[in-house]
């Protein structure tokens, strides 16, 4: 069998034809390409504001400083997601607190939350940095809840669940990312997410103030200011009033986007329709300590499964061209981290996670084939 990874992007011609129109345009980047994906992202997410930006990190940084985290800040989040989630609060000089996972859902466990915010001196902690890990559709509402008794702002690190969503307590339907609970959110368009456009991001977010906060952050944190330009000085005239950075995604991108973005509810129920295959074929295997449940408005990015001897059974995997892979190795544990203070055994329940978890290829272009083949391996190897 040709090699199976356990993600990729699917290009069709119709996104190479419009990537092919940028090219031949007056603008490859700074064109109309950049609003337009902005209002198709934010119309499907359900928000107000949308602001497309280089990568998924960058959109992260963003969020962070427009967030006000400051240097000395100590902002909350989980270790059991990619590394940049918690890097951008070092991006911003912040201390990152990292606490444990529900062993149930992967998220930040938020009894343990509330614990660590009870037994530190109002006021200790800025913000909360929350992740929809594999594409699980936290209740947003209920650490909004929390962050407001606690004065914290709440990022959401949404980039596995661009089409996730949840019922809040009152039966409506919330969006993953939509803004309605959490300040900011940010996506990743990397090609191992839903959608992709090479490297790219996307923050979201109802608040205008933000909103106005990260477009400058966006470009140098330059405005063009319509009245002084008017009244004291030039038509060339432009303020840089902040620091600010180049974080801008380039029309090309853009274009790929909104062509991806176009096909993106088919590759979520593709997604599914994969993923119960897998759930079906698994149901009450010895070897499966924990398969995710079901969950209607679950995005599935990722398809996680806990099982024994993970590493045995990735090293056969890889061995029969399926490239399994875990994630994440718990970020607490990166070098960087421990050189910060923290050590394993800090976080049982993340650890424990990682010892067992493995991630399975799903991805709208896998076939039926494909898949039966990564079945027929996995069982395979515990026969
Ligand atoms: C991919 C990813 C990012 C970073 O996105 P890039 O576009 O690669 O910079 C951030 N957080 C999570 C959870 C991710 O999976």
């Amino acid at each position: 069998m040709h090699r199976i990874p356990y993600g990729k992007q699917n290009i069709t011609e119709e996104d190479i034809q419009t990537v092919v129109d940028v090219l031949r345009s007056d603008y490859l980047t700074q064109g109309p390409k950049i609003a337009e994906f902005e209002a198709a992202f934010a119309k499907y997410i359900g928000c107000k504001y949308a602001v497309a930006v280089s990568h998924g990190t960058a959109a992260l940084h963003m969020a962070a400083l427009s967030a006000g985290i400051q240097p000395g800040d100590k902002v909350i989040t989980t270790p059991v997601t990619f590394v940049a989630t918690a890097n951008c609060i070092r991006f911003c000089d912040g201390e990152v607190i990292f606490s444990d996972i529900d062993p149930q859902t992967y998220i930040l466990d938020i009894d343990k939350v509330r614990k660590l915010l009870k037994n530190s001196p109002a006021g200790t902690y800025k913000a909360i940095i929350l992740v929809d890990f594999a594409g699980y559709p936290m209740d947003m509402e209920a650490f909004r809840d929390l962050a407001d008794e606690f004065g914290l702002k709440i990022i959401e690190d949404a980039a596995h669940a661009p089409g996730g969503w949840f019922n809040d307590r009152s039966g409506i339907k919330q969006n993953c990312g939509n803004g309605r609970f959490a300040d900011l959110a940010i996506f990743s368009f990397h090609p191992i997410k839903h959608i992709a456009t090479g490297e790219g991001g996307m923050i979201t977010t109802n608040d205008e103030k933000l909103y106005q906060c990260l477009r400058n952050l966006r470009t140098h944190g330059i405005q063009q200011i319509p009245e002084k330009e008017q009244f004291n000085h030039n038509v060339w005239y432009y303020e840089m009033q902040e620091l600010g950075y180049n974080y801008r995604l380039t029309d090309i991108q853009a274009a790929l986007g909104i062509s991806q973005l176009n096909r993106a509810k088919k590759g979520l129920e593709k997604r599914k329709e994969i993923i119960s295959v897998y759930k079906e074929a698994f149901s009450g295997a010895k070897f499966i300590i924990r398969q995710p449940g079901n969950i209607p408005g679950h995005a599935y990015h990722l398809y996680v499964v806990e099982v024994e001897n993970r590493d045995g059974l990735i090293k056969h995997l890889r061995n029969k061209s399926i490239m399994a892979q875990v994630h994440y190795i718990p970020v607490h544990l990166m070098p960087y981290y421990q050189n910060l203070g923290w050590k394993k055994g800090d976080f049982p329940v993340a650890e424990n996670y990682y010892k067992h978890c493995l991630s399975l290829p799903v991805y709208p272009t896998l076939t039926e084939k494909e898949q039966a083949y990564v079945i027929k391996n996995v069982k395979e190897f515990y026969e």
